[in-house]
């Protein structure tokens, strides 16, 4: 049991956390840089301490830094949110050294799903659909190289164990360019994640981003809290997410879902976590998995009405999980844009004094963020200063209603991309639903062609 937290990270998430903490009765203490000092989660928490420079290897990557502070403070418990050192298992297995909780799943669970052969390994294991290719890193020999890639099928994709944020990937078209892709990513792969296991699976062309949020207790239960659809994206970054991921059978979405808690279960997780997928012509095919909170958890708190970190709090704190697959039910449709300081066209970072922030509100309308008048954007980190997220009775209606909310949204001082969510609200094809992940890459591609 724990009555302190800490929350080692930064921006709206950090807010985000000391909401649902205060929404428990726990006390939090916010770690800063010198950068954050002034940020509102900062003056609102029960205790604060700078923690080094604005340089995030000197600060909320700096695991002493952070256990420094645990120990002044007397928090019991580390919340690592996203991003930073959320998925790293060195500093989660420091924090239990330490004595202390980490809000996430054991360090064990965070290393295999951090090597990404392993991570499938487990998966199919669990009866979870995975990407066609062998479970299992490269052997050496060329000719048999070249018959396990045969087997799979070309175009294939080269990836690296260790691999992670979009790095460490190479996509092999034809039989004669496959060696020479699978020595780069090595070399590339020992370089930077320490790690030269590449594996190769089926590449596939024009596939959907579709997840599963998980839920699970330390007791050994483990629920599924529907899907969401995260394919806008650009350079594998995430712009635009909704839940549920639209057009997608229910049926078939609740056996994916079964096996993802039944995984869960099987491999001891607790806390929340996501299943990644690819979603190609009916079919799911795990990528991933997201061992900690995300960004997009937003959009699956409005659609089933569940406080997604609290219940990451509580399943930390020991508590069994109160809630059954049985009260699970997604209410509508919840569309989130991540809004970024940057230019809507370059996409050039923004950073800078903010002197107008008009917030949207009224039905159906959630803004998650840590910035408002005055509020300066420091240049070191993450550009996304908020979440625009909408709840309504069916897809066309949070359509209509995010329209709406990014007319009445106005940020002064900075550039910020609400224009190109304006402009992408207005796509007939994203309108439509099930858009694939090339999608918004195309139609940045035709903008600038016009
Ligand atoms: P990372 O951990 O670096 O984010 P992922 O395995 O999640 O790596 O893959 C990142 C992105 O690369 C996916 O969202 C998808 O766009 C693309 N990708 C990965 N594997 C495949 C595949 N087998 N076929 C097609 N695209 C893929």
């Amino acid at each position: 049991m724990f009555d302190t937290v800490l929350i080692a990270n930064r921006g709206e998430i950090a807010l985000r956390i000391q909401r649902a903490c205060r929404g428990l009765g726990l006390r939090t203490v916010a770690v800063h840089s010198e950068a954050d000092r002034d940020a509102v989660y900062v003056r609102q928490a029960d205790q604060a301490l700078c923690i080094g420079p604005a340089s995030p290897s000197q600060s909320y990557l700096d695991p002493s830094a952070l256990l420094f502070a645990a120990e002044v403070s007397g928090a019991q418990a580390v919340h690592p949110g996203y991003g930073f050192l959320s998925e790293n298992a060195g500093f989660a297995q420091r924090v239990e050294d330490a004595g202390l909780v980490f809000i996430g799943p054991s360090a064990a669970c965070i290393r295999t799903m951090g090597d990404k052969v392993a991570a499938k390994r487990a998966m199919r294991r669990a009866g979870v659909p995975c990407v066609p290719g062998p479970d299992e890193g490269l052997p050496s020999a060329p000719a048999e190289v070249l018959a396990l890639a045969r087997e799979v099928g070309f175009p294939v994709i080269v990836k690296a164990a260790g691999g992670g944020g979009g790095r460490g990937m190479r996509v092999v078209n034809e039989e004669g360019a496959l060696l020479e892709a699978i020595a780069l990513t090595r070399e590339e792969a020992r370089r930077a994640f320490g790690n030269a296991e590449v594996y190769i699976e089926k590449f596939l062309l024009h596939p959907r981003h579709v997840e599963i949020q998980v839920l699970a207790d330390s007791h050994g239960h483990a629920i599924w809290l529907g899907s969401r659809d995260c394919s806008l994206q650009r350079r594998h970054q995430k712009v635009v997410e909704e839940a549920p991921a639209p057009g997608i059978d229910e049926a078939l979405v609740a056996e994916v879902g079964e096996r993802c808690a039944a995984a869960c279960r099987q491999l001891g997780y607790s806390g929340v976590g996501t299943f990644e997928f690819l979603y190609e012509k009916g079919a799911f095919y795990f990528i991933e998995m997201n061992t900690r909170l995300q960004v997009e958890h937003t959009v699956t708190e409005m659609t089933t009405g569940i406080d997604i970190v609290q219940q990451q709090l509580r399943a930390a704190r020991g508590e069994q999980l109160a809630l059954t697959q049985a009260d699970i039910g997604c209410q509508g449709h919840a569309i989130e844009c991540r809004i970024n300081a940057e230019d809507p066209d370059s996409f050039a970072p923004s950073p800078g004094r903010i002197t107008g922030w008009h917030m949207p509100g009224g039905f159906g309308v959630r803004v998650d963020s840590h910035a408002g008048v005055g509020y300066r954007v420091p240049p070191y980190y993450d550009s996304m200063i908020a979440k625009l997220i909408v709840h309504g009775s069916s897809r066309a209606d949070a359509l209509d209603r995010m329209r709406l909310a990014l007319d009445e949204m106005q940020v002064e001082g900075i550039a910020t991309n609400v224009p190109l969510h304006r402009a992408l609200m207005q796509d007939p094809g994203f309108a439509a639903g099930g858009v694939d992940i090339h999608h918004l890459e195309r139609w940045l591609a035709q903008r600038s062609r016009t």
